[in-house]
């Protein structure tokens, strides 16, 4: 009753005193008698329900304004002759408004009256900050970091979508415990100091650093977490809010590319034990062919000689011939047992073994400039191949070509792949570099051959090697444009 009191309206039939001082301020007053249904208001009234000044406010009509579900409580609230509260939606001039009613029993009799007030904008702000909050929570719901709210005292308040998936706790058994619950030891007896000591000294050790945590889910298991903290106070309290995500995932990719990194570094050094021995063995093989022709021929000379010692030098002179030949056929040997030794084909996916040797091979292209871009037919993604050797390939490529852009003002890596003639997929590397001159062009796949200061020149020969024992082909060209193309093919999965 204090709401209606303090408007003065007393019969509710006379409103011209009352309306003065409300007229201003959007409210009106109104009367209604259970009784009768007659409903009367103030001009006031009259505007905010959408009847012309004079009109009389017929309660039939009122209600044929009002929405529906709105109606039906306004009447009950009514017709109940008891104190009423009701928010309602009016239209008028074609627009549905919102419209406040308070009221109450005059005296002792059934009659009511009361005031009326416009409350659009309190509803467009209650609305807004609805959809903000709606909005908030959608976001909050998407995101993969979890986001925990604390209070001063380590109490959930709040307990995020993803936190509830990350540590397996429902919102509604997390919130009102305290936030230790989350953590394995040390930190589980030790949080509760922590946020006495940032209370007492508001020294920052957390907050709005961020560092990586250890979490602990419903069933005990833990896992690696990044946790940032931020801090905010509302209604004179301080709240906590951590964001944590869960690191599981990035430090297994990390684990698996470091065993990459490292199984690949194993292969390039056995593959550049092999490159060595078969280019020894091509370099050994003159001398040694020269070493055995002079034996057949010291040998021949030997054949007319009188000497008594004749047969027992001859002997050792086919031995010694056996033995050059056996020396070239230990390197070739040699060659082939490392080379072959590590191949172990599968079906393999292209999309895949760009992308891992990327992650290893542009290893700062980034701060360098360089933009990649893949035209991977998805189509034929799938090749047999060794993995680690083709990705030993690529990355041979990637690096390549990267170093050939340092100079170069356009900075662009483009790794297509597509399928070719004979079942084969052709994966290419191109880049904007200086391109190939003939005279590099003719030694390119030549081990040993480099222009680099502190090249090895054993690369590209590797790689061609590795194409070729799988039945691939590999090549080089200058492009139309400028810069070098490197392609390969592989066999495509059946
Ligand atoms: P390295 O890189 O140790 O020199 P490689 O066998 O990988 O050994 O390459 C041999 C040579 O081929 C390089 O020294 C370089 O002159 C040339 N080369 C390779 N890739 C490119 C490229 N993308 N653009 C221009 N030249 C290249």
């Amino acid at each position: 009753m204090e709401g209606i009191n303090h408007f003065e309206v007393d019969s509710g039939l006379s409103h011209a005193h009352a309306d003065a001082s409300v007229t201003s301020a959007g409210v009106g007053t109104w009367a209604f008698d259970p009784a009768t249904r007659s409903f009367e208001g103030s001009l006031t009234t009259h505007s905010l329900l959408g009847f012309p000044e004079g009109q009389e406010i017929v309660f039939e009509t009122l209600l044929s304004r009002i929405r529906d579900e709105d109606a039906r409580r306004l009447a009950e609230a009514l017709e109940a002759a008891a104190d009423l509260d009701v928010q309602i939606r009016v239209l008028r001039d074609g627009q549905q408004h919102w419209l406040r009613v308070r009221g109450g029993v005059v005296g002792t009799t059934d009659r009511l009256s009361g005031v009326i007030l416009d409350i659009d904008r309190q509803k467009t702000v209650e609305e807004a900050l609805r959809t903000r909050e709606e909005h908030l929570r959608s976001i909050l719901d998407t995101v993969p970091d979890a986001m925990i709210v604390i209070d001063e005292t380590g109490v959930i308040q709040r307990f995020s979508r993803a936190a509830e998936r990350m540590f397996g706790y429902t919102e509604q058994e997390a919130v009102g415990r305290n936030i230790n619950l989350l953590m394995p030891e040390p930190d589980r007896t030790r949080h509760d100091d922590y946020l006495d000591r940032y209370r007492k000294t508001g020294e920052r050790r957390i907050i709005g650093v961020g560092r990586i945590a250890t979490g602990k889910r419903v069933d005990g298991s833990t896992f690696p977490i990044h946790l940032s903290v931020g801090e905010m106070n509302s209604a004179g309290r301080r709240y906590f809010t951590g964001f944590l995500r869960d690191l599981t995932e990035q430090q297994r990719t990390q684990a698996n590319l470091q065993q990459l990194q490292s199984e690949i570094a194993h292969v390039s050094r056995l593959s550049a034990m092999g490159e060595m021995a078969s280019a020894l063995a091509h370099e050994l093989n003159q001398p040694l062919a020269a070493i055995s022709n002079y034996m057949k021929g010291s040998r021949r000379l030997l054949a007319a000689s009188p000497d008594p010692n004749a047969a027992t030098i001859k002997t050792a002179l086919d031995k010694a011939s056996e033995q050059a030949i056996r020396a070239g056929q230990i390197i070739r040997r040699l060659r082939d047992f490392v080379l072959r030794r590590e191949s172990e084909r599968r079906i393999e996916s292209v999309g895949r073994l760009v992308e891992e040797a990327a992650a290893l091979g542009l290893v700062g292209a980034r701060e360098a400039g360089v933009l990649l871009r893949l035209h991977l037919d998805s189509a034929s993604d799938l090749v047999v191949a060794d993995r680690v050797q083709v990705q030993q390939v690529l990355v041979n490529l990637l690096r390549n070509a990267m170093e050939a852009m340092s100079e170069s003002a356009r900075r662009e890596l483009t790794v297509a792949s597509a399928r070719v003639f004979d079942g084969m997929v052709e994966i290419s590397v191109s880049d904007t570099g200086p391109g190939l001159p003939d005279t590099v062009l003719a030694k390119l796949f030549q081990p040993f051959f480099t222009t680099k200061e502190a090249g090895m020149g054993v690369g590209l020969s590797i790689s061609r090697t590795i194409i070729e024992a799988h039945g691939g082909q590999m090549r080089a060209e200058t492009n139309p444009t400028g810069g070098a193309t490197f392609r390969f093919t592989l066999p495509a999965a059946a």
